[in-house]
């Protein structure tokens, strides 16, 4: 477990040093911003859709490097996925993080693998699952603030 807890520490340095794909779309077809008010993060997520199919996704705001790292490696992954393709994708990384396996197995998640090692700090687990829940925002009608509170 410990080559998983380096490889998890070095993706996520590197994706909050650098973040992938951060700054504002333009032009967008959706956005949503999420906040979770126990770490202080806040991300906006920008879409635009290509009739069914993600063309590009971004994102700005402030945040710990967990959910910095978490909207980075989200923009890459739901770049080119068509709309169930991404649903697929945020029910499995979402049911990753909150313990729930059943989901996790239907998508290969890949490097977003490496995040489930936020789940040694419980507290955490709403750092890397905000972008997730603006993605979904976004993609459901955006223009709309997902809240990491429950
Ligand atoms: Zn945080």
């Amino acid at each position: 477990m410990s080559d998983l807890r380096d490889l998890y520490q070095q993706v996520i340095l590197d994706h909050y040093r650098s973040p992938r794909n951060f700054g504002v779309l333009d032009p967008a077809t959706a956005c949503a911003e999420g906040h979770n008010p126990l770490c202080g993060d806040k991300i906006k997520i920008y879409l635009r859709m290509d009739g069914d199919r993600v063309d590009g996704a971004t994102f700005e705001g402030v945040g710990c490097a967990i959910s910095t790292a978490s909207a980075s490696l989200m923009t890459e992954a739901v770049r080119g996925l068509e709309r169930p393709q991404a649903d697929a994708l945020i029910a499995s990384f979402l049911a990753l993080m909150t313990g729930d396996g059943n989901g996790a197995a239907a998508v290969d998640l890949g490097k977003l693998e490496v995040l489930s090692g936020v789940k040694d700090y419980p507290v955490r687990i709403k750092c890397a699952t905000l972008a997730w829940h603006a993605l979904r925002a976004a993609l459901e009608g955006g223009d709309s603030e997902a809240v990491t509170t429950e």
